[in-house]
């Protein structure tokens, strides 16, 4: 599943804030940014002292290790990008922190349970003068045009957290419910945990994104999975408080 453009707000208040564990721990290595025809991706290494940025809490009932970072977006004729629509909105870069159940010992086996994969989703919205700089996302950003062509990677040096990823996303504000992957097989293998409140980026960071090819050579745009019916699915909503 799936993005959904309906709500319910059952059980509200039910949930717990998300716990975060590591994510503010420099990565022991430095991040490699890839262009794997798709979308750009970044491997997630361990934290400095070994252990992985976890989260759990919310809609999660075990502790979940993060494993990559990846982008969906739009086009440059104003394409929304996102996978997901908050109220009916959609917005302009979706960045996906994707997340493997502990209980499971890789990605494959995690993939085939309903509890096996949590990712967090941060919207992004381009305007023309963001008042907020994010130096974590930018360093990311700058170095999309070192991997224009599919199959290329970069070296990101600068040291980075996981939370630098999250920037400012308020992150006691969230709708969560479980569904699929958003990539074939779309294996219903996901509780999802979605930020509605987008940070604001420039144009110039964002239309970085555009310059990255397929291996057939041409622009990856327009990457995200349309919109799912919500077929039912309860979606939790949490707001504020503590
Ligand atoms: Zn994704």
């Amino acid at each position: 599943l799936t993005p959904f453009t309906y709500y319910f707000q059952s059980q509200a208040g039910s949930l717990g804030p998300l716990i975060f564990k590591n994510y503010a721990k420099p990565f022991a290595h430095p991040l490699r940014l890839e262009n794997n025809g798709r979308t750009a991706s970044i491997r997630i290494p361990e934290t400095s002292r070994g252990p992985y940025p976890t989260v759990t809490g919310g809609l999660l009932r075990d502790v979940y290790e993060a494993q990559s970072v990846h982008f969906h977006w739009g086009s440059p004729t104003g394409d929304k990008g996102s996978e997901h629509a908050i109220n009916g909105r959609r917005y302009d870069v979706e960045l996906h922190i994707v997340h493997k159940n502990m209980k499971y010992g890789n990605t494959e086996e995690a993939r085939r349970y309903p509890d096996g994969v949590a990712v967090l989703a941060i919207m992004l919205e381009i305007v023309d003068n963001p008042k907020q700089y994010y130096p974590g996302l930018n360093k990311v950003f700058n170095k999309l045009p070192r991997i224009v062509e599919a199959g290329t990677n970069a070296t990101i040096n600068q040291q980075l957290t996981l939370s630098h990823f999250l920037g400012d996303v308020d992150t006691k504000n969230f709708y969560a419910y479980k569904g699929s992957l958003t990539t074939p097989p779309c294996a219903e293998a996901v509780t999802w945990h979605v930020f509605p409140k987008p940070l604001l980026i420039s144009r110039d960071m964002i239309s970085k994104f555009f310059q990255l090819r397929q291996n057939n050579g041409t622009p990856i745009i327009n990457n995200f999975r349309p919109l799912q019916p919500l077929n039912g699915r309860a979606v939790y909503r949490r707001k504020g408080g503590r």
